[in-house]
This record gives C-alpha cells, structure tokens and sequence, in this order.
C-alpha cells in the first residue's frame, strides 16, 4: 500500500497537491496537471513521487542490459538540423557495413556474455529490404542467443518507400528473420511545427506512432523516445507523454520511454540550444513516470545523461539504465561526453553506487540467471 501521505511533507509548490491528490485516488493524469507537473521547480516532490511509483513497479532494482550498439551505416538521405551522424554518400568518411561484418562484430570472445543487439542506421537512399534481411540471417547464424532489437520507425518507413510496400510488411518480413524488437528512437517530439522545423524529412508523428501499432500488432515490442531541451516548451513534452500513453492503452506493446536530452555541443549549428539542464533533465524523467502509469519502464540513458545524472536519475523514477551498448556512435557523434561502453561491473557499480540493486535483463525486460560467476 502506498503511503502518499508523506510526500505531503516535502511538496513546496502548491499546485503538486492536485497531482498527489490524483495518485491517492488513482486518477489518471490530465493534461492540465501533467503541464503543471513540467512547469514547476519542486522536482523533490516531483522525485518523490516518480520514485514511489518507480518503488511499487520494481523495488529497490535497477535493470539493465549487456548489449552490443551497432550502427550499420551513416548514410542518411535526410538532414535533420540536430544531428551530427549523417554523411551524404559522397562524403570521404561516410560507410556501410556488409551484412556479415555487422554479425561478425558480435563475435568476439569479449562479446561472448551479450544478450542483445541493438542496431540504428542512418536512411539509406538505396538499401533495400534484403540488405536487412541478410544482416538479420548472418547475426542468426552467427549468435543465435542474442535477441536482436533493431531499426527504427524512420528506418522502417525508409525500406518501405524503398521497395514500394507497406510498412506493415516491412516488419512481417523483419520478423520473419529475427526482429524481437524495435529501438524507440525518431520520436523526437511530436510537434508537426516543430518537426517541420528541426527535422522535416523524418516520419511524421502519425506514422511513427502507426509503425509501432502495427509492430505491436504483430508482437513486436518496442520502446519510446523523447528528445527534449531543445526549441520546444513543455507542452509539447506533455502532449508527447499522452499521445504515447493513448497509443499504449490502443496497442499495449511499448517497454520502456526514454527521455533523452538534446545535447548541444557539435549539434548547435545555430549556436542558441543550450540543452536541458540537469534540474530538466530530472524533472521530466519524474514527470515521465508520473504520466505514462500504463509504461512497464522509465529508462535512465547513460550515455546522454552521464554517469553522475544516471545515479541520480534512478531515484527519480528511472528503474533501467540501458545497458553495455560498447560503441555508441549517435550520440557520441553529438558530442556526449560518456564512455563508449561499460563492463558488467562498471554498470553494476553505478547502481550499487546509489544504494540500488542491479539485476540484469533481457530484450523483453524479463531478469536473467546470473551467470557471471
Ligand atoms: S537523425 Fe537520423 S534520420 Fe535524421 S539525419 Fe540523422 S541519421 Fe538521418
């Protein structure tokens, strides 16, 4: 039984009182108080709350994953105003992994503990359904054990105007060959003025959130993002949090939503966006966890929260800190100042660290044996 009573005590911003008086009473929470959530400064109540809630899903546990980022190619037809990973094909550095070399990158005795794949690419002009099918078989072949969540919904809107077919088939042939679970990124934020603005190639909102229906349909789990911090105001984030509770409570297979903040250094092309600071940042993990009551999990992102924030994070409503990941490119491309991987241990430590309990999971966020001796 949750004992709301004493957040009562830390609450220094009135209009939280409302919020805590619809947790006590399992009401649902509305926009007006969402928004009056994302505006307030008291996120020691906001925290508070978050981490109760947090508390009652996982106790004092803290997930995370061994996985292995593989980002297949930086060719990308778009030129989303944020990011630093794309290459035009002509661009001396930019690549492209054969199928083989991205499932020999899994085979390394180092890698031999991994669960999971996660691969992101850019959208290639030219790459057709085949070519994933193929990455797909070889890493099957190669590693059968590991669970591989990979493309996202931009990516699978890309191979679909490629071949000239639904997207829906798309992903039955994906899952054909493996695909346990698509990565939640190209959410963005689901402003149509602001997409037009920062990113106006990408996939719309509706098809985004289309692309997952369809994939939950067909049993296909996946994640959600949020990119905040950036030119949007915090009713954006809140209309975000609720179009992806109302797509949740349609097709129920979202695992975990994962704020992540813009992060500014080589993407501030225009030199304004500062990025969230760590207040926001913490805030709207909390406010995260607040809204979306029907998300199994709120996901910390280390490798754009930073280490110290992550800590931190996981006490205010966070219960998963991603995983190993070993060779983040996306973001480290922006500029993020992490590591670009973590062993077991230096994962486990971060989570002890803050007085947490690390368990280790799967794709599909289930606990796995401890077989790490
Ligand atoms: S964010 Fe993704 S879709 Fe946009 S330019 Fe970069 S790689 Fe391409």
């Amino acid at each position: 039984m949750t004992n709301w009573s004493i957040i009562e005590n830390v609450i220094s911003d009135d209009a939280l009182f409302q919020v805590l008086n619809y947790l006590k009473e399992g009401k649902r929470i509305d926009f007006e108080c969402a928004l009056r959530c994302m505006i307030s400064d008291d996120i020691v109540a906001l925290g508070a709350m978050a981490d109760m809630i947090k508390r009652e899903i996982m106790g004092d546990s803290v997930t995370y994953v061994l996985n292995h980022h593989i980002n297949y190619t930086n060719v990308c037809k778009n030129s989303c105003s944020f990011c630093a990973f794309k290459r035009k094909p002509e661009s001396p550095d930019a690549y492209i992994m054969n199928p083989m070399d991205v499932a020999l990158r899994l085979s390394g005795p180092e890698l031999k503990d991994i669960n999971e794949v996660h691969i992101v690419g850019g959208c290639h002009p030219e790459l057709g359904l085949e070519y994933y099918c193929e990455m797909l078989d070889a890493i099957r072949v190669l590693r059968p054990d590991i669970q591989i969540k990979a493309f996202t919904a931009v990516e699978i809107e890309n191979i679909a105007r490629i071949e000239g077919i639904s997207t829906k088939s798309v992903l039955i042939a994906l899952k054909e060959r493996g695909l346990k679970a698509l990565p939640g990124g190209g959410a963005e934020i689901f402003s149509e003025r602001i997409r037009n603005r920062l990113f106006p190639e990408k996939t719309d909102a509706g098809t985004w959130l289309k692309i997952h229906e369809e994939a939950h349909q067909l049993g296909i789990k996946t994640n959600a993002t949020m990119l905040f911090g950036h030119i949007e105001y915090p009713e954006h984030r809140v209309r975000h949090l609720l179009m992806l509770r109302d797509q949740q409570d349609k097709s129920g297979g979202f695992q975990a939503f994962i704020p992540l903040p813009f992060i500014p250094p080589r993407n501030n092309n225009n030199g304004y966006i500062q990025g969230p600071t760590g207040m926001d940042i913490l805030k709207t993990i909390s406010v995260s966890r607040i809204v979306l009551d029907n998300f199994p999990h709120i996901k910390a992102y280390w490798v754009m929260l930073g280490l110290r924030l992550t800590q931190v994070a996981i006490h205010f409503g966070a219960d998963d800190i991603e995983g190993t990941v070993i060779d983040e490119k996306i973001a480290h491309e922006a500029g993020a100042g992490t590591n670009k991987g973590l062993t077991r241990d230096e994962i486990e430590a971060i989570i002890k660290g803050a007085g947490l309990i690390p368990v280790q999971r799967d794709t599909f966020h289930q606990e796995m044996e401890d077989v790490s001796g």
